[in-house]
């Protein structure tokens, strides 16, 4: 993560718009400067990705960049919120980035029209000029999570995954850099051999609420991980139940027979 220092001041504009959240315990400046400082990479512009950029954006992340390969569709609008109805059609990624820089004119976002696979990944996570701070899982399928895990580890970057499904959802922050264990430490002999992962927004609906919760609190964690380098999941894997209005948190440990992230 860049230091703080290399960015020396908040502009006036910054300190104005950003004034609530500076006036924090335990958010000060250099927790502000520490999130300008930030390059996040967002894979999934939708259901997730909308309200997860939306509030790191406002919050004042310095760069996001999203990576999705989709187009906006009507049924797309009932929980996509940086979306209009006159940008059906449209690619998600550019949409949601031209929306972001206007939302917030004070950061930078980039929209990328792909899809991220393993011998793209050093490419469009731009690694030439250094590693991202944070990956944002925020796509609705297993087999792009796995993907996405195995760049995470490959490239020892944090990921910060979201899932979102019917009225449930789930959250995990890994720091493959640490040793803690991987998404597949949690999940990949689970979805290996169920029903659960072939369940995706398309086939088994979701409620607009809980792309939005899921969202938010990715963008929570996001924030403390980024703005005060504290990871509020370690080890832990949040469980949010929307019918019951429950939010659980199990622990894990890594798999030391992982195939993805163990030595
Ligand atoms: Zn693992």
């Amino acid at each position: 993560m860049t230091h703080p220092a290399e960015i020396e001041v908040l502009t006036d504009e910054e300190l104005l718009r950003y004034a609530r959240q500076v006036l924090l315990d335990g958010w000060d400046l250099d927790a502000q400067l520490r999130l300008k400082s930030a390059r996040v990479v967002m894979i999934g512009a939708g259901g997730l990705g909308c309200p997860a950029s939306e509030t790191l954006v406002r919050a004042g992340l310095g760069q996001v960049h999203l990576i999705d390969d989709d187009v906006i569709e009507a049924s797309n609008l009932q929980r996509q919120t940086l979306f209009l109805p006159d940008d059906i059609g449209k690619p998600k990624a550019l949409t949601a980035a031209h929306m972001l820089e206007q939302i917030n004119p004070l950061i930078s976002a980039r929209g990328t029209v792909a899809r991220l696979s393993q011998d793209n990944a050093y490419e469009l996570l731009d690694m030439a000029s250094g590693k991202p701070d944070l990956l944002l899982d925020c796509t609705d399928n297993f087999a792009t999570r796995d993907v996405i895990n195995r760049i995470s580890v490959r490239y020892q970057i944090p990921l910060l995954s979201a899932s979102a499904i019917a009225m449930q959802g789930q959250l995990a922050l890994f720091e493959p850099q640490l040793n803690t264990g991987c998404y597949y430490c949690v999940f990949g002999a689970l979805n290996a051999d169920t029903e659960f992962d072939e369940r995706t927004c398309a086939n088994s609906g979701v409620l607009a609420s809980t792309t939005a919760i899921m969202g938010s609190l990715q963008a929570n964690a996001a924030l403390q991980y980024l703005g005060l380098t504290k990871n509020p999941l370690t080890n832990k894997l949040l469980i949010w139940d929307g019918s019951l209005m429950q939010q659980r948190i199990m622990g894990y440990r890594q798999d030391k027979q992982c195939p993805i992230c163990a030595i």
